[in-house]
C-alpha cells in the first residue's frame, strides 16, 4: 500500500509498504479521508519533538473497517471515525478529569498514520476512541472531529457562552472553526482578525466582524464592536506572542483569554499583573481534547449543526499530499483533505 513517511524537516516521501495487520482487539481501516492539520504542516516545515523520523503522519481520519479480529462489536464494512489518542483513564490526571494532561496520551497511535491507504488502530483507540458513523455520513466532514474537539476543549476552559462577545485572533483553519463553533453556541458578536485575504473572505461567512490586521488596529475594532468594553472571551489561535499581548489589551474586565496556539519553545509573555488582579482577567490555555469533546464533535458534525465543509478548499489524492502541504505552508487555501483510497484524478 502507499503511505506517507516523515524523515525530517522538509523530507517527506510517499512509500510502498506492507498493509498493517490487526491483532485481536485491533482493527485495520481502509482510510477514506484524512485532514491535513497545522501540526502536520509544522512537522513538515520544522520537525516535531514527538515525531521520530520514519513515522507516518496524519491523524484526522475517517475510514471503513476491513479487518477486526476477535471483536464481536466491530464488523467489516462499518464506517468509523477514530480519535488519534485517548487517555489511560487511571492516572492522577485522568482521575481529576484532566484527560488532555494524561502522560500516557500518545502511547498508542494510528499505524503508520492517516496519510495511508490502510491504518492499524491499536486496542485502546478501538475500545475508547472509535465511533461508528451512519452510512450516509460525509467522510470528509468527519475528519474535522479532532480539530473541533480541540476547540470545544478550549471553549470550555473559558466558558464561551451565548450572547457574549468572542474575539478570535487568527484566520487559520482553527480560528475559522472556532468562529463557526462560536456562532453555533450563540456568542455575539463573533470577531475574527487575520492577515490572509483568502481566509478573511471565509471568515466573513462565519464571523460578525472581520478585522484585516494588516490595515486595521485590532484593539480599536474590537472596542468598537463591543461598545467600548472589550471582548468577553478571547482565543489566541496564532503562534505569535504579539497576538497574546493583543488579547490582554482587548479583553474586558472580568473576561477570559485562552492561549490556544502553541508558541515557539521558550516564548515569554510580559503581563501587567494588575490586569489579572484589579481587572480579574482569566488567562489560561488548552491543549488537545478529552473523550467527551471528541464525542460531542462527532455529534455536531454528523448532525450538520456545524458546517465544516465551507472550510475545505481542496480535496486531493494521497499521491498529491506533499504538494498540498507545500501549498498550505505558503498559506494557500484553508483546509485540505486527502482522499486516501481514491485513485488519482477521481
Ligand atoms: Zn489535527
Ligand atoms: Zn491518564
Amino acid at each position: 500500500m502507499k503511505a506517507l513517511k516523515y524523515y525530517g524537516p522538509g523530507n517527506i516521501r510517499i512509500e510502498e509498504i506492507p498493509v498493517p495487520q490487526a491483532e485481536s482487539g485491533e482493527v485495520v481501516l481502509a482510510v477514506e479521508a484524512c485532514g491535513i492539520c497545522a501540526t502536520d504542516i509544522k512537522t513538515f516545515q520544522r520537525g516535531h519533538p514527538k515525531i521520530r523520523p520514519g513515522s507516518g503522519l496524519g491523524h484526522e481520519i475517517s475510514g471503513v473497517i476491513v479487518e477486526a479480529p476477535g471483536s464481536g462489536q466491530w464488523q467489516r464494512g462499518a464506517r468509523v471515525v477514530v480519535a488519534p489518542y485517548v487517555p489511560c483513564g487511571s492516572c492522577p490526571q485522568c482521575l481529576r478529569g484532566r484527560y488532555s494532561l494524561c502522560p500516557h496520551l500518545f502511547e498508542e497511535a494510528l499505524d503508520p498514520g492517516g496519510f495511508s491507504e490502510f491504518v492499524r488502530v491499536p486496542r485502546r483507540l478501538v475500545s475508547q476512541g472509535m465511533i461508528a458513523l451512519p452510512e450516509s455520513s460525509n467522510s470528509t466532514a468527519i475528519c474535522f472531529a479532532e480539530p473541533v474537539a480541540c476547540c470545544l476543549h478550549a471553549f470550555s476552559s473559558i466558558d464561551v457562552k451565548a450572547r457574549e462577545s468572542l474575539f478570535i485572533i487568527g484566520d487559520g483553519v482553527m480560528g475559522l472553526l472556532q468562529a463557526e463553533i462560536g456562532r453555533w453556541i450563540g456568542a455575539h458578536p463573533v470577531i475574527v482578525s487575520g492577515i490572509t485575504p483568502e481566509r478573511l473572505k471565509v471568515a466573513s461567512a462565519v464571523a460578525d466582524v472581520v478585522i484585516d490586521a494588516r490595515h486595521e488596529d485590532a484593539g480599536d475594532a474590537v472596542r468598537r464592536a463591543t461598545a467600548g468594553e472589550g471582548a468577553d472571551k478571547v482565543v489566541v489561535s496564532v503562534a505569535d506572542v504579539a497576538a497574546a499581548q493583543t488579547a490582554l489589551a482587548v479583553v474586558r474586565k472580568g473576561g477570559a483569554i485562552n492561549l490556544f496556539a502553541g508558541m515557539p519553545a521558550g516564548s515569554t509573555l510580559p503581563v501587567e499583573i494588575n490586569r489579572i488582579h484589579y481587572d480579574e482577567v482569566l488567562l489560561t490555555g488548552s491543549f488537545g481534547f478529552g473523550p467527551n469533546d471528541f464525542r460531542k464533535a462527532v455529534e455536531l458534525i454528523s448532525s450538520g449543526k456545524l458546517d465544516v465543509m465551507r472550510l475545505v478548499t481542496a480535496s486531493v489524492p494521497l499521491e498529491a499530499t506533499i504538494d498540498a502541504m507545500e501549498k498550505l505552508v505558503h498559506q494557500q487555501g484553508v483546509k485540505t483533505i486527502v482522499l486516501c483510497n481514491h485513485p488519482a484524478g477521481q
